[in-house]
């Protein structure tokens, strides 16, 4: 991102700019336009990693459903341990998954982890507080009443609400509707998006170098981001700096996809046709929103063939991304993965950023609101990567995250700053 220059006097007066948009607007105004798509689907509960929750899921039982031991050891009733006595026989022998008989009292039964506690006990005594003989045991500790037992429905309680609508599935997610025994769930439809690169300085990795060219970095990062988030993908590759092609690339990928995403050319500049070929094809804003690395984003929608309808209506979202490696990375975490999701119908779309210290010294500020790439250090507070450019792509991964840096305010070290790692923002 260039830092703004002051005209010099000879120069012609500037053309008016739009005054910039901040960070918060700019997302608002993304996330209204983004509705949860309406198609859903019911698939296996080991496909549905990554997806969103369409409907509620409701537990159909208890969980545990039983009384289960917590312990290897003897299913006791407590009465008949606190009268002093210390010695019962064993009357039955339970292991896991095998149903039990109702305890006899005056007696003990074996019992293993996750095995039923019988009818009439009302405590489990580990085996490491236990002598065993033949036929008894000797208990050396006298348990409360429930002690190690896992109460039916201790963690879910039949007919609640585990996973609302909305719930992204995490593998922990997957695991709990899987515990009340979820085979299949309904989840909104994948967010199909297509993403093409715009430059003709792009080379792809494989493929010599010619003079003035560089690797298509971006190809790689937005991909892998948009899978991240389970969308499915459609990668047009490199679409030459020329109007017409940038133009019928946008109405081929319209026609079946929801958002077209693209990397460079939403410049200013006479090379940037990304621009113009979207306002022909349909309708764009090109914002500058006040943040580094980043500032030029362009919002709009391409027209679909006429007859192509679906519940989105006849056209499909569009967001340009900066060309800057940084910048297009940094932009795709904060406004395209909360729309995307958002499109894919989730509740939760924020990151939720820590309060962490800075170990070390920003002196100058800038009038952006800046997202500088930094990394946690033994200590627990935050260290800056020396390169803050936004062509200076080894930030990001030598980076755990962005510390969101309010505009006009420089850092000094030992401040509290508001860090969003990247765990809340690449998935
Ligand atoms: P632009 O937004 O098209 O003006 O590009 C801004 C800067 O980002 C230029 O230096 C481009 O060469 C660079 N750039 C554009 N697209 C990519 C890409 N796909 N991969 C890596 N760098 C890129
Ligand atoms: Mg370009």
């Amino acid at each position: 991102m260039s830092t703004p220059t002051s005209p010099s006097s000879a120069a012609p007066a500037p053309a008016p700019r739009a005054p910039m948009l901040s960070t918060a607007d700019a997302l608002a105004t993304l996330l209204a336009a983004a509705k949860s798509l309406a198609g859903t689907e019911t698939i296996s509960t080991f496909d549905a990693l990554n997806r969103v929750l369409a409907a509620d899921v409701v537990s159909p039982l208890d969980v545990p459903p039983m009384n289960t031991s917590a312990m290897d050891g003897y299913a006791v009733r407590v009465a008949d341990l606190a009268q002093g006595s210390r010695h019962l026989p064993v009357s039955q022998r339970i292991p896991a998954g095998h149903a039990p008989q109702p305890l006899v009292a005056g007696t003990a039964a074996r019992i293993f982890t996750g095995a039923t506690v019988p009818p009439g006990a009302d405590a489990v005594v580990m085996q490491e507080q236990t002598e065993a003989a033949e036929g008894a045991v000797t208990f050396l500790h006298t348990p409360k009443v429930g002690e190690w037992i896992t109460a039916q429905g201790a963690d879910i309680r039949k007919d609640t609400v585990i996973l609302p609508a909305g719930t992204r599935l995490t593998p922990a997610a997957l695991g709990l509707a899987a515990s009340v025994g979820c085979a299949a769930l309904t989840v909104v439809r994948r967010v199909k998006v297509a993403v093409f690169f715009t430059g003709d300085e792009l080379t792809m990795p494989g493929e010599p170098l010619k003079p003035g060219a560089i690797y298509n970095s971006n190809r790689f990062t937005l991909t892998g981001l948009l899978r991240n988030l389970g969308c499915e993908v459609t990668d047009y590759g490199i679409v030459p700096d020329q109007l017409e092609l940038t133009r019928a690339t946008l109405r081929e990928a319209a026609a079946a996809h929801d958002l077209i995403l693209t990397s460079g050319g939403v410049s200013v500049g006479e090379e940037d046709h990304v621009r113009p070929a979207v306002e022909a094809e349909g309708r764009i804003n090109l914002w500058q929103i006040a943040m580094k690395p980043g500032k030029p984003l362009a919002f709009g929608a391409v027209r679909r063939a006429q007859g192509a309808t679906d519940a989105q209506g006849g056209e499909a979202f569009f967001i340009g991304l900066p060309g800057n490696p940084v910048s297009s990375f940094v932009t795709f975490l904060l406004f395209v993965r909360p729309f995307l999701l958002r499109l894919a119908g989730a509740t939760h779309v924020s990151p939720r950023a820590l309060s962490l210290r800075a170990d070390f010294t920003q002196t100058k500020s800038d009038r952006r609101n800046e997202f500088l790439r930094a990394r946690v250090n033994p200590a627990g507070g935050l260290d800056l990567f020396s390169n803050q450019s936004s062509a200076v792509l080894t930030s990001t991964v030598w980076g755990d995250g962005l510390i969101d840096n309010p505009p006009n305010h420089a850092i000094s070290a030992g401040e509290t700053v508001s860090f969003i790692p990247f765990t809340e923002l690449l998935y």
